[in-house]
């Protein structure tokens, strides 16, 4: 569908929906009710299904769909299916989804390729079943243990791979609520999170007893013209510092690496920007993950057209198509590109920030 591109703005504002759906089964849980509550509580118009179907009534016209969607949160039960767990190398050994969507406009949205129909935020009411199914999974992932420099973190669980936790946290309050569920589990199981948003006030005081991770999704400003309703990249940076002040084991995920004209420089600057934001944190824990910018054939297509005014470029220059091991194909850069950022990032950030750990490159 042709959808001209949303104005890519940066915001420190919380995100509010126009409009919020809640399903009957969500309403039975006071999780879910919270959540009602507190759109409510902001202006948000309500609306209560009287099924568990989602009835989106979005518009014909492409562009006013992709909007409404976009402007939509739903209050949905994650059903038994939703809550088994899949593995997510190698950023954890699994994801877990507190929500699925996310509210903001990125031209290179990873969504994209994941998530099928409208682009609406649906969060879970039943979150006390989705922590209550975790126990099962500890001690079975992969990552961390075949990983020696991971395996003191214990069973890994992400739960950024479906949504940005922290862009919906101001209405869905689930990621407090899972930091403080880890906080009182076991110190061999970590909680993960990674984002583009930056209003962590209302984590800095939770009991996470260290065993959350949040990492800060960054790209330089050049590029963040690429994204929209995302907080600014300087925000992200201050907030992981706070975080890190706060006891919270930390990171970066520079993503998605793009080698368009001028990278070099750019990519310099982040990276120091991001050394001065964590310069003087005691007994600092950081981590590194490098994701080259890639897509796939359906990615490319949803994309291009959601952001037709895209300047992302997505063409065959300098890339290679890689096949999966589920026989799917992706275009990532191609092998003199890849060598050139490897090189170029493993020297730089060895330099601006010694103590960090390289989770993975890819
Ligand atoms: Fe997608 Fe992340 Fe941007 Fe949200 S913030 S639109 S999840 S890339």
């Amino acid at each position: 569908m042709g959808v001209t591109p949303l104005p890519q703005t940066r915001t420190d504002r919380a995100w509010l929906p126009r409009r919020l759906l809640v399903t009957r089964s969500a309403r039975d849980f006071a999780h879910g009710r919270g959540i009602v509550a507190r759109a409510a509580a902001s202006g948000v118009e309500i609306v209560e299904l009287a099924g568990d179907r989602l009835t989106l009534g979005l518009p014909d016209d492409p562009r006013r769909a992709y909007a409404e969607a976009k402007a939509t949160l739903a209050v949905v039960v994650a059903p038994p299916s939703r809550r088994r767990l899949q593995p997510i190398a190698p950023s954890a050994d699994w994801r877990v989804d507190l929500a699925e969507g996310c509210p903001a406009h990125c031209s290179y949205c990873y969504l994209a390729g994941s998530l099928k129909g409208p682009p609406i935020t649906r969060v879970y009411a039943n979150l006390d079943e989705i922590l209550d199914g975790l126990p099962v999974y500890l001690g079975q992932g992969t990552i961390t243990s075949r990983n020696e420099a991971r395996a003191h973190e214990g069973t890994t669980f992400e739960a950024s791979c479906y949504t940005d936790p922290l862009a919906i946290e101001p209405l869905t309050g689930s990621l407090s609520t899972a930091i403080a569920w880890f906080g009182r589990w076991r110190a061999d199981a970590q909680l993960r999170f990674t984002t583009k948003f930056a209003d962590v006030t209302p984590l800095l005081g939770l009991d996470h007893a260290g065993r959350t991770r949040m990492r800060a999704s960054i790209n330089p400003r050049a590029f963040t013209r690429f994204e929209g309703g995302t907080s600014p990249v300087a925000a992200r940076l201050a907030a992981l510092g706070r975080m890190a002040q706060a006891g919270y084991p930390v990171g970066l995920t520079i993503a998605p690496i793009i080698a368009a004209e001028g990278w070099e420089a750019a990519y310099a600057a982040l990276i120091e920007d991001a050394a001065a934001a964590l310069a003087g944190v005691p007994g600092l824990d950081l981590t590194v993950e490098l994701i080259t910018h890639r897509y796939s054939p359906g990615s490319k297509a949803v994309l291009e057209g959601w952001y037709p005014g895209s300047a992302l470029d997505m063409g065959t220059g300098n890339r290679v198509t890689k096949r999966t091991k589920f026989g799917s194909e992706k275009q990532v850069y191609d092998t003199a590109t890849m060598r050139a950022l490897r090189t170029f990032f493993e020297r730089r950030i060895g330099e601006a920030l010694p103590a960090a750990r390289l989770l993975y490159w890819t």
